[in-house]
């Protein structure tokens, strides 16, 4: 589907996406500024990429007339939340070409099925993921309690709709784990064993139609209380020897999926004693990730750019990074000062700080832990990054 083509009956060609956020916003810049007319459905009014797309169809995710309306308007859709029913992805597929596809997506929006087919592609990918056990009935509980003494202290994960941390308890003992079970709500859950984690990264893959691959060199995650707060994007934030083998499997796992977009695969390194620590496979999202972000000013090509070539059958570029990076995540806590008045960061200093660039996504309202913008600071050198980003972290904390 080529940018700025007509249709028969003349209509420019359109782009779609399920979901209004922030990650829905930069894929319809990226989308635009190939000359594409853009489509996002998604019910909330003040949405961050509703906001900015040519259409914006208000209606639930579900909704047959929603979606029947995004088919007619687009000619390839693609989604940017995980959540999205995947029957809705699915419904699309008959007339459009969607991708990720709703198997996929399906896959990963549970992680009973996520670690299934991590397990199931492990001799290609050479990576395993934690000791883990499903639990999703009283019965399941009990054997692991009596049976799985290796997998505590471990964390208890519902087995749907977690993010950020949520629907998440650790526990040290099988009481706690009982009583997390019941807490959680009796859900379908896997409790994963915890690991001594030395840090952790991901990886950002992009796949074709014609199973064309690229990829981005992985880049190093801080989480702080269960959300992204900063990623390192440059040569040697990931040890080199387990870059590559992040790298390698993320592909290995995309091309397992017959996945077309962009995938995050995320990882965990572990000390197992050896000089750079062992690879563990953490979860996948099937979508352009946080932890990609800084690709729009540091890279050639962004992890949205490559949404856009990959779901149209566009050749993938592969993507150079001209520029060390770090991102800093701007959560509601900028917006407020330290006895919880509201304050307008100082975007006056910030700004003046060299190789900043700050993406605010809209959000007329800020709440602690809402993911408000981000602030990429990239720079001749390594060094001149890490200094600047302490900077700006000193001025928005
Ligand atoms: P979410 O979907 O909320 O991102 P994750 O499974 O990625 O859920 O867990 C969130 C964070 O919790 C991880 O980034 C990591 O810091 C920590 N964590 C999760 N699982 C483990 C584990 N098995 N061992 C140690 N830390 C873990
Ligand atoms: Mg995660």
């Amino acid at each position: 589907i080529y940018p700025g083509s007509v249709d028969a009956a003349g209509r420019p060609a359109t782009l779609g996406v399920l979901g209004g956020g922030q990650l829905g916003r930069m894929f319809v810049h990226a989308a635009q500024r190939l000359g594409y007319l853009t489509a996002v459905l998604e019910p909330d009014a003040q949405s961050p990429a509703g906001l900015v797309s040519h259409h914006h169809i208000q209606t639930a995710y579900d909704d047959p007339a929603g979606l029947a309306q995004l088919a007619g308007l687009c000619q390839a859709i693609t989604t940017e939340f995980e959540n999205v029913p995947a029957q809705a992805l699915q419904t699309l597929a008959h007339t459009r070409p969607v991708a990720p596809g709703a198997a996929v997506v399906g896959i990963a929006q549970n992680r009973i099925e996520e670690k299934a087919h991590f397990t199931a592609c492990a001799d290609v990918s050479g990576v395993t993921c934690a000791p883990y056990a499903v639990i999703e009935t009283p019965a399941h509980l009990q054997a692991v309690c009596t049976e799985r003494p290796d997998l505590l202290p471990g964390i208890l994960k519902t087995a749907r709709l977690g993010y950020d941390g949520k629907g998440q308890v650790r526990v040290q003992t099988a009481d706690a784990l009982a009583a997390a079970w019941a807490e959680l709500g009796g859900v379908a859950c896997v409790l994963e064993k915890m690991l001594p984690l030395t840090a952790e990264c991901s990886v950002l893959v992009a796949r074709g139609w014609d199973g064309q691959v690229v990829v981005f060199a992985p880049q190093r995650n801080v989480h702080v209380d269960g959300i992204l707060a900063l990623t390192h994007a440059y040569e040697g934030a990931v040890p080199p020897p387990l870059a590559a083998r992040a790298a390698a499997a993320a592909v290995a796992i995309a091309q397992h999926l017959d996945y077309v977009g962009v995938l995050c695969v995320e990882f965990f390194v572990v000390d197992d004693g050896s000089a750079h620590g062992g690879l563990v496979v953490n979860e996948m999202a099937p979508r352009p990730h946080n932890s990609g972000h800084y690709t729009l000013d540091a890279c050639s090509a962004s992890q949205f750019d490559l949404q856009v070539h990959a779901m149209t059958g566009l050749p993938l570029p592969q993507p150079r990074q001209h520029s060390p990076a770090i991102m800093l995540n701007l959560l509601g806590e900028v917006w407020f000062d330290a006895s919880g008045q509201p304050q307008e960061p100082d975007w006056q200093a910030v700004l003046r700080l060299p190789g900043t660039h700050l993406h605010l996504y809209g959000k007329a309202q800020a709440r602690p832990g809402r993911k408000m913008g981000h602030l990429t600071i990239t720079g001749p050198d390594v060094a001149n990054v890490k200094a600047v980003a302490r900077r700006a972290a000193e001025l928005l904390n």
